[in-house]
């Protein structure tokens, strides 16, 4: 035993530099609180948390070497010197020269689908994040979800749950490659649980659209853990680095979207990269009418500064054998206690099976809700519903239509809490679970048309 690593611990590959205080509340305060936002956690004060889950997106630390480089932020605002140090960080790990900043991964989005897409179209993902999905569907076109079988389930514990699935792509591509102007996956896959993609299953889509001549993109916000999966669990990666590995996914796709508010280690951000200088050129017309210029894109110079040093961060291995462990730790605590979970547990977020603890709870009384408002008034620990809530449907009769899954997702924010937090979260779970036949149901007393888990108002039963 020579190597840090090869100890049981497995520590935080960092010190801490800088502090932040956190709520610490009472339950009477709690419950003020959830009584005031009518039991919908997107209404609580931040101040009002103390463990906040709620999203691993933009709420990660950032490292003392992105803040110095943060005052090293060029504000020209054409040709900006930070705008080149980040153009050289994406290009080397994509490979790809044509490199558009955003403020967020949605903005890639819409610049890249306004550009391609046309009403009738269809765009094949493995399973769209919701920001994607919205904007394939606003140009007027389908977003067409085909992950493995293996990914609808949360019992299988398949080692790349992520993947797509090829014989329905080769169908798609087959039967009406006209009307597929681009194919996307997703790594690691966001909604189906951040579970990841195996590089040979990246290799045969992308194959497999090239024999089409339809263009293969990456909505790439988690690459690096994505690259680590395959490092731990594909045969052929253990000796190369998560940098050759993402380089190799990379090099496998003509572009890609990204939100450098996960894998950028940054709080705001993200970029569209690729091959074809046209449609970039194109593309960055669309940028200048909404975002900026193409070398800032909407973002301070400062920014780009922190996302190319975050870029460089997250490729460390001790950083990525820290995160995922990290994850892993708190699902292996609750699994022990009972508490089920979606298996494996992906790069970025624990998902609790509400369906599975709360049996008593129907689905049009909101289970995942009804766990997700407990765990925040036993302990302050804030997580999302990720069920009925977000995924259901009004009927035409105005029964509820209710999702495929019930889950409360912990998203673990980057580099932010320590063990001792995690330990904290898995006590106040379990906890709550030793009582879990005694959580009531919710009913909705108020909603929006669309996104209605943003705003609704809630009651006990
Ligand atoms: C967060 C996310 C996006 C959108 O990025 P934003 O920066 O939030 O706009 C797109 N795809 C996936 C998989 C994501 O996780």
């Amino acid at each position: 035993m020579t190597e840090p690593h090869q100890f049981k611990t497995i520590i935080e590959p960092f010190r801490i530099h800088s502090v932040e205080e956190i709520a610490v509340t009472d339950q009477g305060q709690r419950q003020t609180a959830l009584e005031r936002v009518h039991y919908n956690l997107f209404g609580l004060h931040a101040d009002e948390v103390t463990i906040d889950l709620l999203t691993d997106s933009g709420t990660g630390a950032m490292s003392s070497r992105q803040w110095a480089g943060m005052m090293l932020g060029d504000e020209s605002y054409a040709g900006s010197r930070s705008f080149y140090k980040f153009r050289d960080a994406v290009t080397e790990l994509t490979g790809m020269p044509e490199v558009i900043p955003t403020h967020q991964g949605r903005a890639a989005e819409r610049i890249l689908f306004t550009e391609t897409l046309a009403a009738g179209d269809v765009v094949p993902n493995n399973t769209h994040f919701d920001t994607t999905r919205a904007n394939v569907e606003y140009q007027g076109a389908q977003a067409l979800d085909i992950v493995i079988e293996e990914g609808h389930d949360p019992a299988s514990r398949h080692p790349f749950k992520g993947d797509m699935d090829l014989a329905q792509l080769e169908h798609i591509l087959t039967a009406e490659s006209s009307r597929v102007p681009l194919v996307m996956v997703t790594v690691t896959n966001n909604s189906g649980g951040g579970q990841p993609v195996s590089m040979a299953n990246l290799r045969a889509v992308s194959e497999m659209c090239h024999q089409h001549a339809v263009p293969f993109f990456l909505d790439a916000c988690r690459f690096a853990e994505n690259a680590w999966f395959i490092k731990m669990r594909e045969s052929g990666y253990a000796d190369r680095t998560p940098l050759e590995i993402s380089q190799e996914m990379f090099s496998l796709a003509d572009g890609c979207t990204f939100s450098a508010k996960k894998d950028g280690l940054a709080n705001i951000g993200g970029f569209l990269a690729m091959r074809d200088a046209s449609v970039a050129d194109r593309c960055r017309n669309l940028l200048i009418l909404t975002e900026g210029f193409p070398t800032y894109g909407g973002l301070a110079g400062y920014d780009l500064e922190a996302i190319a040093q975050g870029l460089h961060e997250v490729v460390d291995e001790h950083y990525l054998r820290y995160r995922i462990r990290s994850t892993a730790y708190l699902a292996e605590k609750i699994n022990g206690a009972g508490i089920p979970t979606v298996q494996p547990t992906g790069g970025h977020a624990v998902y609790i099976d509400a369906k599975q603890l709360l049996p008593h709870i129907p689905p049009a009384r909101f289970p995942a809700q009804a766990l997700a408002v407990e765990i925040y008034r036993t302990g302050g620990v804030r997580g999302v519903e990720i069920g009925s809530v977000m995924f259901g449907k009004v009927g035409g009769d105005g029964d509820e239509i209710p999702a495929l899954m019930e889950l409360v997702r912990l998203a673990i924010p980057r580099r932010t809490y320590t063990q001792s937090h995690i330990d904290y979260v898995a006590e106040v779970l379990i906890e709550v679970a030793s009582r879990a036949d005694e959580i009531p149901g919710y009913r909705i007393v108020r909603q929006a048309p669309w996104l209605r888990h943003f705003t609704a108002a809630f009651e006990p039963i």
